[in-house]
């Protein structure tokens, strides 16, 4: 059996004629753990990466989708590169593997969630469990799955954490997997983790989320850090092991809920950052930067917000100019935020049907305007194949969106 490597997170990748050996660290944890476990059954010492006009040659295709990037990128890559597969197999898998109508076209059999435990064997011989989706057997994918979860312990392991403890309204993450209450950490070694986790007494850059800018849209997000939390958290690096050393707290923020405007950013932004500045002691002795990385909200499937409306035409950019220079204390957000284009384009793939998704392809392939998928944008998730792993909350949002409108 003839295997190679679909991975669309790297967009040289996408030129035409290329096969080639990428390290496997490249890879997404999935991909490795399936590769580890074709290698040990096959042979052979790395599976390769091939564009999608040499995958014909192949029998088998692994496609990871981590996210709803790597769907866009598929989707772009089929358009321009030729797509010819003949007899191979393709397989979808990975965290970005959930709405598949998008794609489904293009591709042979899904794996929800997990495919460890030497998963991807029983596939390649015919057996498939209740997370695998077979076109062969299911041609518009109306029957019921379920999300796999993580079974080897020792893989596990290698990743820092699966799932996470807490329970965000609008994280896909937590809601699709099961964890065991460890903080969130999503590799070995790495700096980042909730902010309950988080500690600042030592100089190294550091990565949390508030998600929120005010202590309101907090909670209702279930993210419930109070501002007095969030103050005495961070004035945590007036530690002695960092006294006339240099700390940096990358702050993850998501701005675009349903209730906020662009005139709400602006204002919740200034005084979060003012709120912070107090703690500014003005010694000299300690300096702390703090960079706050704006995301768009985006309603994803399988999350208690997965229905809520969003205006795409709202641009935040503007929202988030103010900063503090202070003494001890920096702080100033440090990225654009996404284009109103872009959240559609993540918003559409999310909800798309088995009959819009040529709509939907056209879309992502520029050849519609956002007016002409308005529906798609405010439609409700559609995804009726996927069984939740957790009881799903029921928190309606709806009054918000009715304020807004
Ligand atoms: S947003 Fe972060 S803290 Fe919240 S559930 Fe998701 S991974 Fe956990």
């Amino acid at each position: 059996m003839r295997a190679c490597i679909i991975d669309c997170t790297d967009d040289k990748f996408m030129t035409r004629g290329m096969t080639r050996r990428t390290s496997s660290s490249a890879y997404s944890t999935g991909m490795k753990c399936i590769e580890d476990d074709y290698l040990l059954k096959y042979g052979g010492n790395f599976i390769p990466k091939t564009s999608l006009d040499e995958i014909k040659r192949y029998d088998v295709a692994f496609l990871s989708l981590t996210s709803v990037q790597e769907v866009e990128s598929f989707i772009k890559g089929v358009d321009k590169d030729d797509y010819r597969k003949n007899r191979c197999k393709i397989i979808a898998g990975g965290a970005g593997c959930i709405n598949i109508y998008s794609i489904i076209d293009y591709i042979d059999i899904a794996v929800f969630g997990r495919c460890d435990n030497s998963q991807i064997i029983d596939i390649l011989n015919g057996k498939y469990a209740e997370n695998v989706w077979v076109k062969e057997n299911d041609f518009e994918c109306s029957g019921s799955y379920k999300v796999g979860e993580f079974k080897e312990p020792k893989k596990h392991f290698e990743t820092g954490s699966i799932g996470c403890r807490r329970d965000c309204y609008y994280c896909q993450y937590t809601n699709v997997r099961t964890h065991d209450n460890k903080p969130y950490s999503p590799q070995k070694g790495a700096a980042e983790t909730d902010i309950w986790a988080s500690d600042f007494t030592t100089p190294r850059v550091y990565t949390t989320a508030i998600d929120g800018l005010t202590e309101k849209t907090r909670m209702m997000v279930n993210k419930p850090i109070t501002d007095k939390y969030l103050v005495k958290k961070i004035s945590s690096f007036y530690s002695e092991g960092n006294r006339n050393r240099t700390i940096g707290i990358k702050l993850y923020n998501i701005v675009g809920y349903p209730w906020e405007t662009p005139e709400t950013v602006e204002n919740d932004f200034k005084t979060i950052v003012e709120m912070l500045s107090k703690i500014d002691r003005r010694t000299g002795k300690w300096r702390c930067n703090i960079s706050f990385q704006n995301t768009p909200f985006s309603p994803e499937p399988l999350t208690p917000m997965q229905d809520c409306i969003v205006d795409v035409d709202m641009n935040f950019r503007k929202s988030l100019l103010y900063k503090y220079e202070g003494v001890d204390l920096r702080m100033r957000s440090t990225n654009f935020h996404q284009s109103g284009l872009t959240r559609a384009h993540r918003i559409a793939i999310n909800r798309c049907e088995y009959k819009s998704r040529d709509d939907v392809r056209s879309f992502i392939l520029d050849r519609k305007k956002i007016k002409d998928i308005t529906h798609i944008l405010t439609a409700q998730n559609p995804i009726k194949y996927l069984q939740h792993t957790k009881d799903h909350k029921n928190v309606d949002f709806s009054e918000y969106e009715k304020k807004r409108s």
